[in-house]
């Protein structure tokens, strides 16, 4: 696979590159020059697939000319150890639950398959990586737990303290092995500015080799595309109209989902789903792209006023706004509208969604009323266990909500973290010393 920045369409580097990179020297986003479509005899044996094993066919399709197919089959078999069930609420909807993976959200795909690339990429270099990460909560777990006892990789995440949740600092600090939480005295601004201070620190580059596993990675956004395919494998009838909807924040998702449909899969129309955060929709409705300073809202991991995906689908549809409209709807919906959507899941289907699989809901009602379709396979993608959101949808239905025994267990551990204070001085210090060690 060769890919291009998306502020400069001449430059052209592999896949490997690209996951190492991260971010083009241009600072344009990565993407594939060509996603070839699928053939026949993958859709043909698509349904009697595990996803494993469907995530293997399609990186070989995509990645084939560059990692052999032997070492594809163990990145994929350690990364995707975890599927993606379509629950049926009626004969026309489903709910696609991407929360079966470690931090019960669906980042958790992208993360462990870029960060098995990582260290299959890195490992015959003799120098260990160390993945460097600021999170407000959700994302630094995810990225954690992808790297979790890889090996060659070490993991030094910052969280301000006393500003993420319970179960969110016990899933940052309890991991151990590879994985260190410094708990930052101050902000998660803080916490993003020391980051963004030790990359170009040359004193670090000569000691160690930092990288930073961010959302904006093309690692993380392939195998995203994965689990769309594993929808439609589930649905019953394949002659109806696949349409999907997709709660978007920084539209890693649904640009993933666009990968899908240029891979063949056949998908009638993509819904963007948002909080008031609606600055996609407002375009689709305008043709013009306005930025805003983030609100915030329920659904908090879309709570994005300048989506970074957007150059991404502007990219792969070269600019053309009629093209952008014809594949994809957007709806924008507040908190009042998404607790009565979790209200109405609940008492019309038994079924608990979360705050953001809500938004995805109601987006998918307000589609399908406007467009009197009567029979369809309508997907929403619940991206995140209602558990992590016990606060809010417990309070709405009227019950409570178990924590899965995977993140359970995390509760019972104890919290190991390194105290530092905001200075940039005491980060490098502890870069340093670790560096060191080795
Ligand atoms: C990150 C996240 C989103 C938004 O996904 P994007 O790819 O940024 O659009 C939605 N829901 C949950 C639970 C998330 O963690």
């Amino acid at each position: 696979m060769k890919l291009y920045s998306t502020n400069n369409k001449n430059i052209s580097i592999s896949f490997k590159e690209a996951v190492m990179k991260g971010i083009a020297d241009d600072g344009g986003l990565f993407m594939p020059f060509n996603l070839p479509k699928l053939g026949k005899d993958f859709f043909n044996k698509l349904e009697n697939l595990e996803f494993n094993e469907l995530a293997f066919e399609i990186s070989k399709h995509l990645l084939g000319d560059e990692i052999p197919a032997e070492d594809l089959e163990k990145i994929i078999n350690s990364a995707m150890n975890f599927d993606s069930p379509l629950v049926s609420l009626n004969a026309n909807l489903g709910i696609l639950e991407l929360f079966h993976g470690p931090t019960l959200a669906f980042k958790d795909f992208g993360a462990r398959f870029m960060a098995n690339m990582m260290s299959y990429v890195n490992r015959e270099s003799k120098k260990e990586i160390t993945i460097l990460v600021a999170t407000s909560g959700d994302t630094g777990s995810a990225v954690a737990n992808g790297f979790y006892k890889v090996d060659g990789i070490k993991v030094v995440l910052l969280y301000p303290s006393n500003k993420v949740s319970k179960i969110q600092e016990q899933q940052l600090t309890t991991l151990g092995h590879n994985v260190t939480a410094l708990e930052v005295e101050g902000t998660f601004d803080d916490c993003q500015r020391l980051v963004k201070q030790a990359f170009p620190d040359k004193d670090l580059a000569g000691k160690m080799m930092l990288s930073s596993a961010n959302s904006i990675n093309i690692g993380r956004l392939l195998p995203q595309s994965f689990y769309y395919f594993r929808a439609y494998a589930q649905t019953k009838d394949k002659s109806l109209p696949l349409i999907i909807s997709v709660p978007s924040g920084n539209f890693g998702n649904l640009t993933a989902g666009l990968f899908a449909k240029e891979m063949g899969l056949p998908v009638k129309k993509y819904i963007a789903a948002t909080n008031t955060n609606d600055v996609f929709p407002k375009y689709l409705e305008t043709g013009k792209y306005e930025a805003k300073p983030s609100i915030k809202t329920l659904s908090n991991a879309m709570d994005v006023g300048n989506p970074s995906n957007f150059a991404r689908i502007q990219a792969l549809y070269e600019n053309d706004y009629a093209i952008i409209k014809e594949n994809i709807y957007g709806e924008s919906f507040s908190d009042e509208e998404t607790r009565e959507a979790i209200r109405e899941v609940h008492d019309k289907f038994g079924y608990m969604i979360d705050p953001h699989g809500a938004v995805g809901y109601l987006a998918l009602q307000r589609y399908l009323g406007k467009n009197k379709i009567e029979k369809y396979n309508g997907v929403i993608l619940e991206t995140a266990h209602p558990a992590k959101f016990a606060d809010v949808v417990s309070g709405i239905i009227n019950k409570e909500i178990e924590l899965p025994d995977r993140l359970a267990g995390c509760m019972k551990k104890e919290k190991h973290s390194v105290k530092i204070s905001s200075e940039y001085g005491k980060l490098k210090k502890f870069l340093l010393e670790t560096a060191n060690n080795n």
